[in-house]
């Protein structure tokens, strides 16, 4: 398969979000060019163009502070957290929802939309005009 300009570009782009695999990157090309891009065909091009190779990223394991429904005041995350099968008391996130007036945090409510707004979605709305 030959590599185009745009594709490249394309390759470019999409290396720069951090979320997007390149496993998902191989899944967005092949549903924009239509050709039988995998993962390895499309790490191998990023290795080629100098693209930079991607260090996992580490987080640190800090436990989260807990909240219970009596502490959550206006402006603070209303996320559940644990288990549906849990037992009272329930513990809420608890971090603030900025200016928002949204009932969670901005992880939050990443999380609560994501289902709907899959990263090729993401991709389509970030791509810029031809
Ligand atoms: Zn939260």
């Amino acid at each position: 398969m030959m590599w185009t300009k745009e594709m490249k570009d394309t390759l470019r782009t999409f290396a720069g979000y951090e979320n997007f695999s390149y496993k998902d990157i191989a899944k967005l090309m092949t549903a924009e060019y239509g050709e039988g891009f995998t993962k390895n065909s499309v790490i191998g091009m990023a290795k080629r163009i100098g693209i930079p190779r991607r260090e996992p990223v580490i987080k640190p394991a800090i436990k989260p502070k807990e909240f219970t429904i009596y502490d959550l005041e206006w402006g603070m995350c209303k996320w559940p957290l644990g288990e549906p099968y849990d037992r009272p008391p329930f513990l809420y996130c608890g971090k603030t929802t900025g200016n928002t007036g949204r009932s969670w945090c901005p992880m939050h409510c990443k999380k609560a939309f994501s289902s709907s707004f899959s990263s090729s979605q993401a991709a389509l709305a970030l791509r810029p005009a031809r």
